[in-house]
């Protein structure tokens, strides 16, 4: 039963990816034969974890190309296996000692979840690492791309991959839009993958693939005139590989709100105070800033020490930083009783008092201004008479 289920899933993955390859006319015959004609002559064939090849070195070596480059791998991957050189070897390992072999690769997660997996390996498996796909892909820290590479490449059984550089090959190939971090675009690349892997040779193809990848279809210059799939590809075409793939959609920002208080004092000069050490603008000199809600006249006189006579209100300014949008309320007031100020720890309209209170004449001792206020303090200029 279980097998008939298999076969009719089968069958529908060939009707799906013939489809498929009418629809974007593309030959998985040429191309396999494109790939492989280009790995004979090109591809990396002496790298460390392709000698004495087993399940167990392929898979600590896919698990440090995670995010890694191959040269940055290669010491990293002999003495790893220097001194683990087996799953036992590395599941008997106290954690520290993984980690250590670890130090200055970086995502330390995956040398967490390495450690474990070899414990899952020695406990469930008897030490063999495991060779159905099912198995492996259960394994801590192998998602469907990995197991099947470790599977092809160390046993060229027939698995489709899809790392990151096979995504950007194939979403320039089949001009596939969209972001490959989305399930529906990650699940047409799996098809394209599934669809273009030979039944033969496996396991120098999906070298082949991830070396191209690496190699000629990088990101931001590809050498597409090097490429083996330049015949069959069409972001290459029609001058578009820039566009594919396409990139994550930016979060929408958040946006946070402030009003400013602009009060000049009959110098012409602008009170400031200066921000906290830390957060945004640490330590510059800034407008004075009410919260939004709160009423200006009260915070005046509560936080000032003088009551506002006038009030008027200039259209909002939106500054954007890298992770939100400022929109400022400036507010221009007109101060009763200047200079007396009710509260003598306040400022007044005559006298700068203390290091966080400043009347601000345009001096360039101060230090700079955050690019707003100054925007807002030109503005002031042209706004006073002379
Ligand atoms: S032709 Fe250019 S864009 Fe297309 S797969 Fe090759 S290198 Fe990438």
């Amino acid at each position: 039963m279980k097998r008939k289920i298999e076969k009719r899933m089968a069958l529908t993955t060939i009707k799906t990816t013939i489809k498929i390859s009418k629809n974007k006319a593309v030959s998985a015959k040429a191309f396999s034969q494109s790939v492989l004609g280009w790995f004979d002559e090109h591809g990396r064939k002496h790298l460390p974890w392709q000698q004495e090849k087993s399940a167990y070195r392929v898979w600590v070596s896919e698990i440090m190309l995670q995010q890694t480059q191959v040269t940055t791998v290669i010491p990293y991957f002999e003495a790893f296996m220097a001194r683990f050189p087996t799953v036992a070897t590395l599941a008997d390992a106290p954690l520290d000692a993984v980690l250590g072999l670890w130090a200055g690769l970086g995502y330390y997660a995956r040398a967490r979840n390495l450690h474990k997996a070899a414990q899952v390996v020695r406990d469930e498996h008897g030490g063999e690492f495991p060779v159905r796909f099912d198995e492996v892909l259960a394994l801590p820290g192998i998602g469907r791309s990995t197991a099947g590479a470790i599977l092809s490449l160390a046993l060229n059984q027939h698995h489709a991959i899809l790392d990151g550089n096979v995504k950007r090959v194939l979403a320039r190939v089949f001009t596939e839009p969209g972001w490959p971090g989305k399930t529906a675009v990650a699940e047409k690349l799996w098809r394209h993958s599934e669809y273009l892997t030979p039944a033969k040779r496996v396991a120098d193809f999906n070298q082949a693939m991830m070396d191209l990848g690496a190699s000629i279809c990088s990101r931001s210059r590809p050498r597409c005139e090097a490429c083996p799939l330049k015949e069959s590809c069409r972001a290459y075409a029609e001058g578009q590989q820039s566009d594919y793939p396409g990139k994550k959609p930016k979060k929408a920002i958040p946006v946070r709100e402030t009003q400013m208080l602009i009060l000049a004092n009959d110098d012409s000069e602008v009170l400031l105070q200066r921000r906290p050490p830390t957060g945004i603008w640490g330590g510059l000199l800034s407008l004075p800033e009410v919260p939004v809600g709160d009423d200006v006249s009260q915070w005046c006189e509560k936080n000032l020490g003088f009551a506002v006579a006038e009030q008027q209100r200039w259209p909002m300014v939106r500054h954007t930083f890298s992770h939100f949008h400022l929109d400022i309320t400036p507010v221009v007031i007109e101060a009763l009783a200047v200079g007396q100020a009710v509260n003598n720890n306040s400022p007044t309209m005559s006298v700068m008092e203390g290091p966080d209170w400043v009347w601000y004449k345009g001096s360039a001792e101060l230090g700079g201004l955050p690019a707003p206020v100054s925007r807002l303090l030109e503005k002031v200029k042209v706004k006073q008479p002379t």
